[in-house]
């Protein structure tokens, strides 16, 4: 006779059955538990450091669009020539500005002559070591560890004015001497600060 309920013996063999795949199920859990805080752990310190590099980044005392293009630059996420180029869009490769290299975020906003010209010439006096700088996110790594915020928003100022002047050149045909496009950043950042200083009182 049928019956839809399970005689003894079935119903221990379906139980052991399912505690086999529930421990099958549990190993594999544990595994991946495993191997995920072995990665946690070796990761950790790098993805402190990125974590930390990222909260310095957003902590200066600077309007959000100049952080957000220092945050983009170490993201290697701007839409520099040569990053266009490397996702197959017809672009020219070479800067816009001196047109003798790849226009890669390193090159636009610090090697390029002008920008490492106007760098070491502005109040922040930095001397950008063409051979040893890799990335734009290991240059400002080492810049970090002046803990000044102050320090910092000058750089982020400095780094906006020459991405301005960058794109005023590419997309309205415009050369600007570098101290205008800094004091167009100056008096944005002034702006700003004046804005924030009426919400407050
Ligand atoms: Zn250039």
């Amino acid at each position: 006779m049928y019956s839809e309920y399970p005689s003894k013996p079935e119903m221990y063999e379906r139980q052991t059955n399912l505690e086999l795949i529930k421990g099958c199920h549990y190993s594999v859990k544990s595994s991946y538990h495993l191997l995920m805080s072995q990665q946690a752990s070796s990761e950790a310190s790098s993805s402190t450091a990125v974590s930390a590099h990222s909260n310095k980044i957003w902590s200066a005392h600077c309007i959000p669009r100049y952080k957000e293009l220092i945050w983009r630059a170490c993201q290697n996420i701007l839409p520099m020539r040569k990053v266009l180029r490397n996702r197959g869009i017809q672009v020219d490769h070479l800067c816009p500005m001196c047109g003798e290299e790849d226009e890669t975020i390193e090159h636009a906003l610090l090697l390029c002559r002008f920008a490492a010209a106007s760098l070491f010439a502005s109040p922040l006096s930095i001397r950008v070591d063409v051979i040893n700088t890799s990335s734009f996110q290991d240059w400002l790594r080492v810049l970090m560890l002046n803990n000044d915020p102050h320090f910092l928003a000058a750089i982020f100022e400095h780094e906006w004015a020459l991405w301005n002047r960058r794109n005023e050149f590419v997309f309205q045909q415009r050369e600007m001497g570098f101290s205008q496009v800094l004091q167009k950043a100056n008096t944005i950042s002034m702006g700003h600060n004046e804005k924030k200083q009426n919400r407050r009182t």
